[in-house]
């Protein structure tokens, strides 16, 4: 067998690091033929050595040219592209099979649909993508032939414990409901009139994952049980009516599905996220991720409990925006980056990035998302409007 030829978006960070960490493990099954980071052209750098990737892109031309002198110190011949266009072309490159689809956040978009579009197999993290474009994703993953394997846990746990023709409906397979687990982050328990006051090193200690920051504040606002929500709908052609949030602080079970006699199957497992990168990256093979084995007289017991609305107002927000429909998701998703940046900036209190989202979603209503260019327009209104509630919300 040759070896999978991959492109991972979004190399520098926490999923990329993970996947090209179990990638490395088999190196005769694995190959990175494209990297993609942001700016840091340091740990591109470090990558490009240790992996030696064919393509190297950046986001801005500055970067990539700092990266090509780097590269050229170090005697590696690296092409080096930047910005949307060098995104597009090596998410689509004839000689590459695999995108690993991990940028954080709309940017992610673009390139994750082009890779559909040209028919890959997409390992998807990204879940920002196909909560702004959901319907228009979906299609274009049939209409190309695209595969798409879920990286996120919960999603990849829910996978697995489904049976491959799930794609012909879940009434079909005999599926009741699907089980949504959440850790409830960091705030889970504390007291609820401090909430305000709580930092972004506090939100980013996450109790179970080591996660990049923007997904660290969405764990800890739920927003992102919000967004897994809204990715489970499209993944598996489910309603917010077979989807159920339950919390389960442990995280050790990454998701459940109940079927119609009465079965409930889960994915069990240590949380690290070089399992479900693992799980998508061999599927249907399995391959040694490098994850300590979970050890559950260690673990002693596993708990449950219904989420808190009152204490986690973005998940019944994320609720509210999928019953809107069109392009409200898109708006919660751009609403929510924007706050969730200006709270990590510290110009913003963690309990006003729900206001941020609710005023946001109450601004923009009756939008479509049936074509990208809605998306995109979508998209913008509502970082114009969250920008503009958050600086009139600090006073200035
Ligand atoms: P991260 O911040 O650690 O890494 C993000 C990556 O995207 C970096 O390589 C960064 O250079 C790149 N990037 C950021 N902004 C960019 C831009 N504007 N243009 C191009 N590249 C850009 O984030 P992460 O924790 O690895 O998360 C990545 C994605 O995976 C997110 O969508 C997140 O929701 C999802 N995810 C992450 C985890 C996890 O455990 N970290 C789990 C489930 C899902
Ligand atoms: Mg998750």
């Amino acid at each position: 067998m040759t070896a999978r030829a991959l492109t991972v978006l979004g190399a520098t960070g926490s999923i990329g690091l993970n996947t090209l960490n179990v990638m490395a493990r088999h190196p005769d099954k694995y190959r990175a033929v494209a990297l993609s980071a942001n700016t840091d052209v340091q740990k591109m750098l470090g990558l490009c050595r240790e992996h030696r990737p064919r393509y190297a892109v950046m986001r801005d031309e500055a970067a990539a040219g700092q990266l090509r002198d780097a590269l050229k110190g170090a005697s590696l011949n690296i092409e080096v592209m930047s910005g949307e266009q060098g995104l597009r072309e090596v998410a689509t490159l004839p000689e590459v099979d695999t995108v690993m689809a991990a940028i954080v956040g709309a940017a992610g978009l673009l390139p994750t649909l082009a890779a559909a579009q040209a028919g890959k197999r997409i390992l998807l993290a990204n879940k920002e993508a196909l909560v702004m474009s959901g319907a228009l994703f979906m299609d274009s993953v049939k209409k190309h032939g695209a595969q798409l394997l879920p990286v996120d846990s919960e999603h990849n746990a829910i996978f697995q414990c489904l049976p491959p023709t799930f794609g012909d409906g879940l009434e079909r397979i005999g599926v009741k409901r699907i089980l949504l687990t959440a850790s409830g982050g960091p705030f889970r328990t504390r007291e609820l009139a401090s909430l305000h006051e709580v930092t972004p090193d506090q939100a980013c200690a996450h109790p179970n994952w080591e996660m990049g920051r923007k997904i660290s504040v969405d764990s800890a606002t739920m927003m992102n049980k919000g967004l897994e929500l809204i990715e489970a709908c499209w993944l598996f052609n489910a309603t917010t009516d077979t989807v159920q949030v339950i919390v389960h602080p442990q995280s050790v079970i990454h998701s459940m599905v109940e079927y119609v006699d009465g079965s409930v199957l889960a994915q069990l497992g240590t949380p690290d996220m070089r399992t479900p990168i693992a799980n998508a990256l061999a599927w249907p093979e399995r391959i040694d991720a490098g994850v300590s084995g979970l050890d559950l007289l260690r673990v002693g017991r596993l708990d449950f409990e219904p989420p808190d609305f009152a204490r986690f107002p973005c998940l019944r927000l994320a609720y509210d925006a999928i019953s809107a429909g069109g392009a409200a998701t898109t708006v919660l998703n751009a609403a929510n980056e924007v706050a969730v940046d200006a709270f990590l900036k510290r110009k913003l209190p963690f309990t006003a990035i729900a206001s941020v989202i609710e005023h946001t979603l109450g601004r923009i209503h009756g939008t479509s998302a049936e074509v990208l260019e809605q998306i995109l327009e979508a998209d913008e209104r509502a970082r114009r409007e969250a920008r503009a509630f958050v600086a009139a919300t600090m006073g200035h």
